[in-house]
């Protein structure tokens, strides 16, 4: 049974805490400034947070349905449920050894590759393990994707591409 950290509006001047280390205002709906996150998922980025080598950068947190639905596109997802985050790192992280930790803490870890060409790490939870690497495209719908049940296939994949995810930071 999942909790969750959650709120209706949300104003962004009080600059809440939702943790010891992590802010409200990172992880609103940019539509609507509410606010659904697992505290499961808190308190796994908590740690990610205090014990990885770099501070990371939120860019995405929360999306409500509604938000989803003005852009043309499915609703029902691990954002819109408070499940997942997408982070960076501002080019700092090393793309293996950042996945190497975040697969010990997060069952749902995906790479992002946004259309500009930056990545971002997709981060949630759930019951069931899923990796996956994604390139999105000009049109929501067009988004690539290869998924992964096992991290060790996803890893292996990175690694025998060493042309195409050497310099890859995250
Ligand atoms: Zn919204
Ligand atoms: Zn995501």
């Amino acid at each position: 049974m999942s909790t969750f950290y959650q709120s209706n509006y949300v104003n962004t001047n009080d600059n809440l805490d939702l943790s010891e280390n992590l802010k409200v205002n990172d992880f609103l709906c940019p539509h609507c400034n509410r606010i659904k996150l697992s505290t499961d998922l808190i308190k796994r980025l908590t740690k990610l947070k205090n014990e990885y080598k770099y501070p990371f950068y939120v860019v995405y947190g929360y999306q409500c349905r509604e938000y989803f639905l003005e852009k043309g596109e499915n609703p029902d997802n691990s954002h819109s449920k408070g499940m997942a985050v997408d982070i960076h790192f501002g080019g700092k992280a090393d793309l293996l050894d950042i996945l190497d930790y975040a697969v010990k803490e997060f069952i749902h870890v995906g790479l992002v590759r946004e259309i500009t060409g930056e990545y971002y790490l997709h981060l949630g939870s759930a019951s069931n393990s899923l990796y996956w690497l994604a390139a999105k495209k000009e049109n929501a719908s067009d988004t690539e994707y290869i998924y992964y049940s096992d991290y060790r296939k996803m890893r292996y994949f990175i690694e025998s591409r060493p042309e195409f995810f050497k310099n890859i930071k995250i």
